[in-house]
């Protein structure tokens, strides 16, 4: 039987970023991934995610934020692919919505350098969009755009040149701990032992890891893709930032600049569509497009001309909607990494070295009690 000091299940984004980081510390490190080097059926597809600091979610996700950023930037260095674009974005809604407040303070707590724009000066400055009068803007030059399959094919390449084994079309039937560590099947009847085990596999996280019993939630959630209608110039990379726009009534609104062979990519964030892995539709009724359409109009109108395409995708959502990410509450010898509830992807980097860190040292170089998966043990 192959033995390794650790192996990691799922090589989405957490996985990938988890297997480089544990290689480049020297550990003997397998990952194993059930589909293709950056497929498209999980959580880590899509062309493009948001990455920004002023971070309305909850300031603590700052400090990591910022280390994400170096962490992308020496990555991108590294593998000499283009990883993250900085576009600048817009946080947007009323003064007192969810989206600025938050974002805001985490501005101020962090001294981060950033813009409070008025609807004119929105409409000034990015002449393609429609803000209603009592709208403003958070605006901040670092935030912007990483690509999602690029990002995780760069870490895999990484981990493989650093000595680790990535094994795809591999399936993890199960585990179970030895007292000395895990022993893991995989499909097929193959079975192979390791010292510590790191879950990370996205929307599959409750069946891999039942026995955490974490409050988990799959939500589908779809992105969708247009070419613009007119004034295509103003929606370029150069001079459209990524926004998030929460309007009273609608979902949460999130989209990007027009990207060369992508088009214009806009989404709802939190569909409130809950489902299972078994169920999940794949397919995208017309009235999702319909209902994209229509909140979009309402922003940029001009960005929504011809429909290109939509794809689905899942949310692994916790109560909170904090990360999991710290030992099983039950298992010492497995750790996980989960329920990144929609907003995950830019943390990829940053949730490789601190669980790196919690495998190889016995602790997160980071700050990460909030995502402590022993707040969900009753
Ligand atoms: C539509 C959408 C838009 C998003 N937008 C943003 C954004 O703009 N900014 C942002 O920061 N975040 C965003 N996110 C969130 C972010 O993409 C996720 O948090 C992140 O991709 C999660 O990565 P993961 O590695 O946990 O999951 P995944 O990429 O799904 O990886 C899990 C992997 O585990 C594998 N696996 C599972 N079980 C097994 C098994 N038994 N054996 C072997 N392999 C297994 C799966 O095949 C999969 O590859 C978005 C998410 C979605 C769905």
């Amino acid at each position: 039987m192959r033995s390794y000091e650790a192996a990691v299940i799922g090589l989405g984004g957490m996985g990938s970023a988890i297997l480089a980081h544990l290689a480049a510390r020297g550990t003997h490190v397998v990952g194993l991934e059930q589909y293709g080097p950056a497929h498209a059926l999980g959580a880590s597809h899509g062309g493009s995610r948001i990455i920004r600091q002023a971070y309305y979610e909850h300031p603590a996700y700052v400090p990591l934020l910022l280390r994400a950023y170096e962490l992308w930037d020496e990555l991108q260095r590294r593998s000499g692919e283009h990883l993250l674009l900085r576009t600048g974005g817009l946080m947007v809604g009323a003064p007192e919505s969810k989206v600025v407040s938050g974002a805001l303070r985490s501005a101020r707590e962090h001294g981060l350098v950033h813009q409070l724009l008025e609807a004119s000066d929105l409409r000034r400055r990015f002449s393609v969009l429609r803000p209603l009068q009592h709208e403003v803007a958070l605006y901040e030059e670092q935030a912007g755009l990483l690509f999602p399959e690029a990002c995780v094919l760069a870490h895999l390449r990484w981990a493989v040149e650093a000595g680790a084994e990535a094994r795809f079309g591999t399936q993890v039937r199960s585990w179970w701990e030895t007292g000395r560590g895990v022993e893991l099947e995989l499909a097929g009847g193959e079975r192979i032992q390791a010292e510590q085990l790191i879950v990370a596999a996205g929307a599959w996280l409750g069946k891999t890891a039942r026995d955490a019993a974490l409050p988990l939630r799959v939500e589908r959630n779809v992105l969708h893709w247009f070419e613009p209608l007119a004034h295509r110039e103003d929606f370029a990379a150069d001079r459209f930032p990524v926004y998030l726009l929460e309007r009273e009534g609608t979902p949460m609104l999130y989209g990007f600049p027009d990207l060369p062979g992508q088009g214009i990519k806009a989404a709802f964030h939190h569909s409130q569509e809950y489902t299972d892995l078994e169920h999940l539709a794949r397919d995208v009724a017309a009235e999702e497009i319909a209902a994209l359409k229509h909140a979009l109009e309402g922003w940029a109108p001009d960005a929504v001309g011809r429909h290109l395409r939509s794809s689905v995708c899942m949310y692994t959502v916790t109560p909170d909607e904090h990360f999991v990410i710290g030992r099983h509450p039950t298992h010492p010898h497995v750790v996980l990494a989960g329920g990144f509830s929609g907003h995950g992807y830019k943390f990829c980097a940053v949730i490789g070295e601190a669980v790196a860190g919690l495998v190889v040292d016995g602790a997160s170089p980071h700050a990460i009690d909030l995502f402590a998966p022993q707040r969900f043990v009753s």
